[in-house]
């Protein structure tokens, strides 16, 4: 029966794809059955100094195999898991996996290491986010000044207030924040004015344009410009190019992060160097 029950359940995943209508139910179904099979795992990508070279970080990537459908975007499945709540066992899961990765890489020499976590802003609902941060670097003996999280929004915030309170009990750990995504969706100005972040990754959509956009130039001068002014961090995503990286250089931003520089890998195939 229990064999019967479980076909079901890929036929209707499988339909699922063909009709998008019906999709959410049953993808639902199937991310539950994730985690509880273990089909997750997570890809490093590193980070680097702009101008020293020096691989200083990576961020970690949850990948999801299902059984017949194969690897599964992350665009497709994580809005899902955030709908649907499932971010909040699979976040925990990701920053406990992330953070024994990054102890690992410290005791295997590589001491500077940090390890960068996508936090999803319902994640914050939890009363319980602290604790379970502090938990998890306990737990792993990884140093919090090597962890990072970063804030990822896809929808409006309601309580921006308690957000807040967090972000400030998260730093009084001694971790780091970041802004993923800026300048995109709702990752906007007032956040970097309220939210007491050390970091701000410029979207890769602005990136992207450097080479040619006037206009993407522009705006990436500018958000590298107003961060150094408010003494945080610069770190540009999908550098995907020689040019890219010259003008993001040039122009003074931090750190980077894109396939020209490393691509997301398994941990074990992970390269500390560009
Ligand atoms: P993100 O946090 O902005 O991550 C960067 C995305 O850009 C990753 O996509 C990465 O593979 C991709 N990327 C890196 N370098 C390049 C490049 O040079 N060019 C291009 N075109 N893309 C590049 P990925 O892995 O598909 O993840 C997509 C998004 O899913 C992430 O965007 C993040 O918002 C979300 N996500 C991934 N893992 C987690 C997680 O553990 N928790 C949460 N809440 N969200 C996650
Ligand atoms: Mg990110
Ligand atoms: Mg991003
Ligand atoms: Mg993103």
């Amino acid at each position: 029966r229990r064999a019967l029950q479980q076909q079901t359940d890929w036929e209707l995943f499988d339909t699922a794809w063909l009709n998008p209508a019906a999709e959410p139910y049953d993808l639902e179904d199937a991310l539950r059955q994730a985690l509880r099979n273990q089909e997750f795992s997570l890809d490093y990508q590193p980070q680097f100094d702009l101008q020293s070279g020096a691989c200083i970080g990576a961020e970690a990537l949850l990948r999801w195999r299902h059984p017949r459908c194969g690897q599964v975007s992350p665009a497709r499945f994580v809005p899902l898991l955030e709908e649907t709540g499932l971010i909040v066992p699979v976040g925990e899961w990701v920053l406990r996996s992330a953070c024994r990765q990054a102890a690992h890489w410290h005791d295997q020499g590589h001491s500077g290491m940090r390890v960068a976590v996508n936090l999803a802003m319902i994640q914050f609902e939890e009363a319980s986010l602290v604790r379970m941060v502090s938990s998890a670097l306990a737990d792993s003996g990884l140093p919090p000044n090597a962890l990072e999280l970063e804030i990822t929004e896809s929808v409006a915030m309601n309580d921006q207030e308690r957000v807040m309170a967090t972000l400030h009990e998260l730093r009084e750990l001694g971790v780091s924040l970041a802004i993923d995504d800026f300048g995109t969706g709702y990752s906007s100005l007032a956040y970097l004015k309220n939210f007491p972040v050390d970091k701000v990754k410029i979207d890769q959509s602005f990136v992207r344009g450097i080479d040619r956009d006037p206009r993407d130039r522009a705006i990436v001068q500018a958000i590298i410009g107003m961060a150094r002014a408010l003494d945080l961090v610069t770190v540009a995503e999908g550098v995907e190019s020689a040019a890219h990286l010259e003008f993001l250089h040039k122009h003074g931003c931090r750190h980077g992060q894109g396939y020209h520089l490393g691509r997301p890998l398994p941990p074990e195939q992970l390269e500390f160097k560009h």
